[in-house]
């Protein structure tokens, strides 16, 4: 699947922890050749022997000039996780891509949905701060739906508030499934904001959905079932 993609270098810089067990790190790209990737699209880490795993780049490609950041959850004693979490600034990895067809589409509607749980925010951060810094944004409407079990593992915030208070998005949800925490929370998944939106407002929008599959697959359907049409519908899932 691969296999038409070179393998790449990357030195690790930094990383930092941005929520309960959710990391960002940071790498810049050695050799002559420059790195150049479309928001939405993810590398594939070489972890060791047969063990690769893909990462969204959670960066925006103006923004990362042969460098790029990666956003990930990290799950006790994964392959991944733990390679992440023993990355030495300075080190070496190697990785394939960029890869993947998620992203922005040349035709855009008005209204644009970014629907994410989890890391899943990664690629919708890297579109989001793409159409941010290209200033594309002045041309749509803006609406960022982010779910995540408790809060303690709710993603850039204060970034995405100051972008709505400056009036760069236009409105900005969170879904807790876990947590009842009063105020500006809602509790229950991303689901419900579909669920519960006007169906003649949502069938006027391109949507780009990330996370797990059975997350895609319900975001997909309540999509659907409110007669949004398949082909306004773009997503990628994590497996
Ligand atoms: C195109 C693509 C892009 C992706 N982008 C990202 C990204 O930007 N950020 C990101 O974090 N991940 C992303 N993923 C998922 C990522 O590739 C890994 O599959 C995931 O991070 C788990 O990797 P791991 O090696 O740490 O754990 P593994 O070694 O694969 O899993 C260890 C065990 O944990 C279980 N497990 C899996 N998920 C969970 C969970 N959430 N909680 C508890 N147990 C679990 C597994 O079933 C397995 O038994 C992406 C996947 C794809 C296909």
């Amino acid at each position: 699947m691969h296999h038409l993609i070179s393998i790449r270098e990357a030195v690790f810089e930094e990383s930092k922890k941005l929520a309960e067990d959710i990391f960002s790190f940071k790498f810049s790209i050695s050799g002559s050749k420059d790195f150049i990737f479309k928001a939405g699209q993810y590398v594939v880490l070489q972890i060791s022997g047969n063990i690769r795993r893909s990462y969204s780049i959670a960066s925006a490609p103006s923004l990362s000039e042969n460098k790029f950041e990666l956003i990930a959850d990290i799950i006790p004693d994964g392959a991944g996780s733990t390679y992440l979490m023993g990355l030495k600034t300075g080190q070496k990895i190697s990785f394939l891509g960029p890869a993947g067809n998620f992203g922005l589409s040349e035709e855009l509607d008005n209204d644009l949905f970014f629907i994410c749980t989890g890391a899943g925010l990664a690629p919708i951060k890297s579109m989001i701060e793409e159409l941010v810094v290209t200033e594309k944004y002045r041309e749509h409407k803006i609406h960022l739906i982010f779910g995540t079990r408790t809060k303690d593992r709710i993603l850039c915030e204060d970034n995405f508030e100051k972008l709505q208070k400056d009036g760069v998005i236009d409105s900005y949800n969170i879904y807790l499934s876990r947590d009842k925490t009063p105020g500006k929370y809602n509790f229950g998944y991303v689901t419900e904001f579909v669920k519960n939106s006007d169906s003649v407002l949502l069938r006027d929008g391109n949507f780009f959905i990330c996370g797990n599959l059975d997350m895609v697959k319900s975001v997909r359907e309540a999509l659907e079932n409110k007669g949004v049409d398949s082909s306004k519908i773009r997503f990628e899932a994590f497996g």
